[in-house]
């Protein structure tokens, strides 16, 4: 079990994004320090952020079209130093789960040497890296509490984060206001990713009672969101996505995910399949490994007026699935933690294939 490392600091309160003003200038000290924003592309025509922007500073949109790589993290790294030869006094991630891992993995990359994929592991980052700002504009992955940052290697077929007490954010702002302008379909998918992290935490065999206290409070928040009859995305309902994700992503760090993500994973690697909406569809075929759960996700599905795409996996060939098996198996912690050492034995080919098949 990972030492537990929480955020240091965090302001949780509605328009609390006027605080980065202050925070920004807190971390200037000298005339030529400068601050890295990494922004989703979403709010490239916004002036949402201008106020905090210095002319000094730099500018980073980054396309959330596909989710992050290791390619990418290398060369967001590279433009940075080649930009200025002093390093960033902080970086400032804004965005939702794909550009807070983003802003994670760049900061321990500019002081610790070598390219992303050297750091994709457990505990392999050696120095802590350039202060970082989280800011999500997106609830649900629990990305701004955790102690991982989640990159695709292509090169390897591997879907795995720097799992470090170093990936974790020095400062969180989290305001609910800016996650109203997200779209329906995908403020749903985002959300179910905190209820699935805390249904295969309380589900694994790494239980433990402060990561159960998380993800048991995170659960009741979703259904209050989701099977409740105010508007999801009502003011009050953003506000306690927000800290559902928060405690979502608290929990994982004192236990693991299950088998929605590693099969999640392979959905991603092979189709590039977004995480959360990966996430709901293998949900939905879990009757057989989380019954008791998988009704409620129906119903919540259900009362939300979300459909989810079909047909995913039908009529691909062996090679197709075979990738999907390999992409899936890899993940041995949380497949352990959900179905003890012999998890091979119980996830066949045949059985992987089986359940990929109905997605
Ligand atoms: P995302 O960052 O991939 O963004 C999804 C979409 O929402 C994008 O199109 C983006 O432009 C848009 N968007 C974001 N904020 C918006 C806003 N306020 N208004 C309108 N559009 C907005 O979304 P995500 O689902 O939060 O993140 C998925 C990523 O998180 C995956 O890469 C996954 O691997 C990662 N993840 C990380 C952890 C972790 O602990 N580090 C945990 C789970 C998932
Ligand atoms: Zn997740």
């Amino acid at each position: 079990m990972p030492l537990a490392k929480n955020v240091s600091t965090y302001l949780f309160e509605t328009k609390s994004i006027k605080s980065l003003k202050d925070l920004i200038r807190q971390r200037k000290k000298n005339e030529q320090d400068y601050v890295v924003f990494l922004i989703d592309h979403y709010f490239s025509d916004n002036d949402l952020f201008k106020d905090y922007i210095d002319v000094n500073d730099l500018v980073l949109y980054i396309d959330t079209t596909d989710e992050p790589t290791t390619d990418q993290v290398d060369e967001l790294t590279k433009t940075i130093r080649t930009t200025n030869i002093e390093l960033p006094v902080s970086l400032v991630g804004i965005g939702g789960g794909s550009t807070l891992d983003i802003t994670k993995a760049v900061s321990n990359l500019l002081t610790n040497h070598g390219n992303a994929e050297d750091y994709q592991g457990w505990d392999l980052v050696k120095v802590q890296g350039i202060y970082k700002i989280g800011i999500p504009t997106i609830s649900g992955t629990g990305a701004e509490a955790s102690r991982t940052c989640v990159m695709m290697n292509e090169r390897k077929n591997l879907k795995l984060g720097m799992n470090s007490e170093f990936t974790i954010y020095d400062h969180l702002i989290l305001d609910p206001e800016l996650t109203k302008s997200v779209p329906r379909d995908q403020y749903f998918y985002t959300g179910m990713d905190t209820y699935i992290h805390c249904v295969e935490s309380l589900e694994g065999n790494h239980r433990h009672a402060l990561a159960d206290a998380f993800s048991r409070e995170a659960l009741n928040l979703c259904r209050e969101v989701f099977l409740g009859d105010e508007d999801m995305m009502s003011d009050v309902n953003r506000q306690k996505l927000m800290a559902a994700s928060y405690l979502g992503g608290s929990a994982l760090a004192n236990s693991f995910v299950g088998i929605v993500h590693p099969f999640s994973a392979g959905l991603s690697m092979t189709f590039h399949t977004h995480h959360c909406i990966a996430n709901c569809l293998v949900m939905n075929q879990m009757g057989e490994f989380y019954s008791k759960w998988v009704p409620e996700f129906k119903e919540m599905l259900k009362k939300q007026k979300i459909s989810l795409p079909s047909n995913v996996c039908k009529g691909k060939d062996e090679a197709t699935f075979q990738k999907l098996y390999d992409s899936t198996i890899i993940h041995e912690k949380p497949l352990g933690n959900a179905l003890g050492s012999k998890f091979r034995e119980i996830l066949t080919f045949e059985k992987v294939k089986e359940v990929f098949s109905k997605i």
